[in-house]
């Protein structure tokens, strides 16, 4: 522990296999109902929100209807993928 008795950081271990991106957006392009994007472009995009914190996503998915959510999150699981849901990109948390 620092001189500020602050908590350790949490260190996040190995969380599995990487995720083999073509594949996820193989299955995703074909099953869901939406916007499949894994460019570098809109990948830049969404790697940010009104915050200084920058994560580039795998890729991004924008359904068309809740269904289509649905189905990118059952994708993304079968695919070991993590899901970050997004709303207007505005929150200053990062
Ligand atoms: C200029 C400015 C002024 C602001 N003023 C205020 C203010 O007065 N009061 C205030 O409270 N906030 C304020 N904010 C912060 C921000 O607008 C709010 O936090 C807002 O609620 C974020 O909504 P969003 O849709 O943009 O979320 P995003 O930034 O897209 O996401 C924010 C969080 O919500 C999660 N999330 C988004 N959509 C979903 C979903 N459908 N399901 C599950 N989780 C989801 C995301 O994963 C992320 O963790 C301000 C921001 C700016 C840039």
């Amino acid at each position: 522990m620092s001189g500020l008795d602050l908590p350790d950081p949490v260190v996040r271990h190995d969380v599995g296999p990487p995720v083999d991106t073509e594949a996820l957006a193989a299955a995703l392009t074909e099953r869901v109902d939406g916007e499949v994007r894994f460019d570098a472009g809109s990948r830049a995009a969404y790697s940010t929100d009104a915050s200084n914190f920058r994560q580039t996503p795998i890729g991004v998915v924008v359904p068309r209807t809740v269904d289509a959510a649905v189905e990118a999150v059952a994708v993304a699981r079968e695919h070991g993928a993590p899901v970050l849901s997004r709303g207007g990109g505005t929150s200053l948390a990062g």
